[in-house]
C-alpha cells in the first residue's frame, strides 16, 4: 500500500509542496496528487498587470510537473472530511472523493470585501485571474478622463494604482487609503512613493475608510463621497468556507491553525500552507499572507512530512522576513528591508533598480514553484513503514482526542483568535 498524499491548491504554496515533496520521497511506497481548479499555475502577484492589459507567460501545471511523478487532478475541491480522510470534489462529471493519508490544505485566498455595502456588486477584485480579466475588460472600455478608484493602501493597492496610472495616463487614477500613504515605510520609502504617485497624476485620498460603494463613487466613514466610475477594490485577503466547515481548529477568519512544521494543531494528518494556513514566524508573531510566507511555510511543511515519513529528523526552514518588494508601474519600484518580523528599517531601493529587482522576485517565485529544491540534488526516500505506522496510531489518538474534546465543547467552535488580513 502506498502512503497518499493529496495536495489541495497548485498555487505558490501547494504546488512549491507537491514539487517538494516529490524530490524528498519515493515514488515506490508515496503517491503524490495535486488537486486544482484550474490548468494553469497563476502568478497571482502578476494580477495587476493582467488588469492593465499585459499579457502573461501561460505556465501549464501539466507542463511544470511532467516527469516528477505527482498526478495532477483539475478538478475543484467542495468539502474536506478530516475524520474520514476524504476530499470530495466536484467537476462536469459530477462528484467525486479522494482518499488521502496526509493532506495539505493550500486553497489560497480571495478579495475580501468586508461587508462594505455595495462592494460586492459594484467592485472590480484582482486578487483572483477571472477578477482581473474582468477588471481588463472594464479598463478597456473606460474613457479618458474617467476616474479609478483603488480601495486599499496596502502592498496590492499601492501595485494596482500605479500600474493602472502607468498604463492609461489618460483615466484619472485615485486611492483611498485608511491611514497614511506608505505608512508602513520608513520616512525615505515614503518620501519616494509620494514623488512616484505624484509623478503619476494618483489622487490620494488619506484616513479614507469607504463606508460603502455606490455607482459613480465611494462614501467614506466620514461622508467624504468620492467620484468613481471604475472601483477596484483591494483592502485584504479572506480564505475559502471549506476549513473552517470541518471540525478543524480554524481563526476567526478561516485559516488553519498550525504548528512550527505547518501541521494542524487538531488533525495531524493535515498541514496548511500559504494563506490557507495561520503559522507563527521566528519571531511568534503570526505570518502575513503573501508568498513570502506561503514559500517557505511549503518547503517546511515538505521537509516535515518527508521526515515523518522517512523516520528522519525534522528540518527547521527558516519563518522570517527580509524585505517587502512593490512594483510601482514597470519602470518604478520599492524594495523596503525589514526586520524578521516584517517591520520597516531605515534601509529601501527605490526606482528603476527596485523595479528590476521586484521583476526578478516574481520570476524567482514562479521559478522556484518549478524547482522546489531550488536546483539541488533530488534524494528520494523511501518511507519507513514503522515510522508511518506510528504517526498514523499516534494521529489517530489525537484525532480521537480532538473528537472527544469537540463533543465537549460544541463542534465547528473556532480558536476565537482572529488575526488583520493583509498583504
Ligand atoms: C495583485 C497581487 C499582488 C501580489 N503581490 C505580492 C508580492 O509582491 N509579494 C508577496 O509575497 N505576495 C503578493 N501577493 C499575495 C500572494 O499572491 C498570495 O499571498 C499568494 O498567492 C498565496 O499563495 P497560495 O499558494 O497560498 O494561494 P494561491 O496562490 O491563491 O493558490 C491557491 C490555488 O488553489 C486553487 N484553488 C482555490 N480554490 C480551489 C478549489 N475549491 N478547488 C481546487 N483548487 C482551488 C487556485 O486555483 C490556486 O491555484 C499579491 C497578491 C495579489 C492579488
Amino acid at each position: 500500500m502506498k502512503h497518499r498524499i493529496v495536495v489541495l491548491g497548485a498555487g505558490y504554496a501547494g504546488a512549491g509542496a507537491a514539487g517538494r515533496l516529490a524530490r524528498r520521497l519515493h515514488p515506490g511506497n508515496t503517491e503524490i496528487t495535486l488537486v486544482n481548479a484550474e490548468p494553469d499555475f497563476v502568478e497571482r502577484v502578476r494580477m495587476h498587470q493582467l488588469a492593465v492589459g499585459q499579457d502573461l507567460k501561460p505556465r501549464p501545471l501539466a507542463d511544470m510537473f511532467e516527469g516528477t511523478g505527482v498526478r495532477l487532478r483539475l478538478t475543484r475541491v467542495s468539502s474536506v472530511d478530516v475524520d474520514r480522510n476524504t476530499v470530495t470534489v466536484l467537476d462536469s462529471d459530477g462528484a467525486d472523493e479522494i482518499e488521502y493519508d496526509t493532506l495539505v490544505y493550500a486553497l489560497g485566498s480571495v478579495w475580501n470585501d468586508h461587508g462594505v455595502p455595495g462592494a460586492a456588486e459594484r467592485a472590480y477584485e484582482i486578487a483572483s485571474r477571472p477578477g482581473a480579466l474582468r477588471l481588463r475588460e472594464r479598463l478597456a472600455r473606460a474613457n479618458a478622463g474617467q476616474t479609478v478608484t483603488v480601495i486599499g493602501g496596502g502592498l496590492t493597492g499601492l501595485e494596482a494604482a500605479a500600474e493602472i496610472a502607468e498604463a492609461r495616463p489618460d483615466l484619472n487614477v485615485a486611492l483611498a487609503t485608511a491611514g497614511d500613504l506608505g505608512d508602513r515605510f520608513s520616512p525615505k520609502a515614503q518620501e519616494h512613493l509620494s514623488k512616484v504617485f505624484a509623478g503619476l497624476g494618483v489622487t490620494v485620498h488619506e484616513h479614507a475608510e469607504v463606508a460603502r460603494v455606490e455607482d459613480g463613487a465611494v462614501v467614506t466613514l466620514d461622508g467624504r463621497e468620492i467620484p468613481s466610475a471604475v472601483t477596484v477594490w483591494t483592502a485584504g485577503f479572506a480564505v475559502h468556507p471549506i476549513a473552517v466547515a470541518t471540525p478543524m481548529e480554524t481563526t476567526g477568519t478561516g485559516q488553519i491553525i498550525v504548528d512550527g512544521t505547518m501541521r494542524s494543531i487538531s488533525h495531524p494528518d493535515v498541514y496548511a500552507v500559504g494563506d490557507a494556513g495561520y503559522a507563527m514566524g521566528d519571531t511568534g508573531e503570526p505570518l502575513r499572507m503573501s508568498c513570502a510566507s506561503g514559500t517557505p511555510m511549503a518547503w517546511q511543511a515538505a521537509d516535515a512530512i518527508a521526515a515523518r515519513l522517512t523516520g528522519g529528523k525534522c528540518p527547521h526552514v527558516p519563518l522570517r522576513y527580509f524585505n517587502q518588494c512593490i512594483s510601482l508601474g514597470r519602470k518604478e519600484g520599492l524594495i523596503q528591508y525589514v526586520t524578521a518580523n516584517d517591520r520597516a528599517l531605515s534601509f529601501s531601493l527605490r526606482g528603476r533598480i527596485a523595479a528590476r529587482y521586484k521583476e526578478l522576485v516574481c520570476k524567482a517565485a514562479a521559478w522556484g514553484v518549478a524547482n522546489p529544491t531550488l536546483g539541488m540534488p533530488v534524494r528520494r526516500k523511501r518511507i519507513a513503514l514503522e515510522a508511518a505506522s506510528a504517526r498514523t496510531t499516534s494521529a489517530a489518538a489525537i484525532k480521537r482526542r480532538t473528537v472527544v474534546d469537540r463533543t465537549a465543547t460544541g463542534p465547528n467552535t473556532s480558536s476565537g483568535r482572529s488575526r488583520r488580513v493583509r498583504r
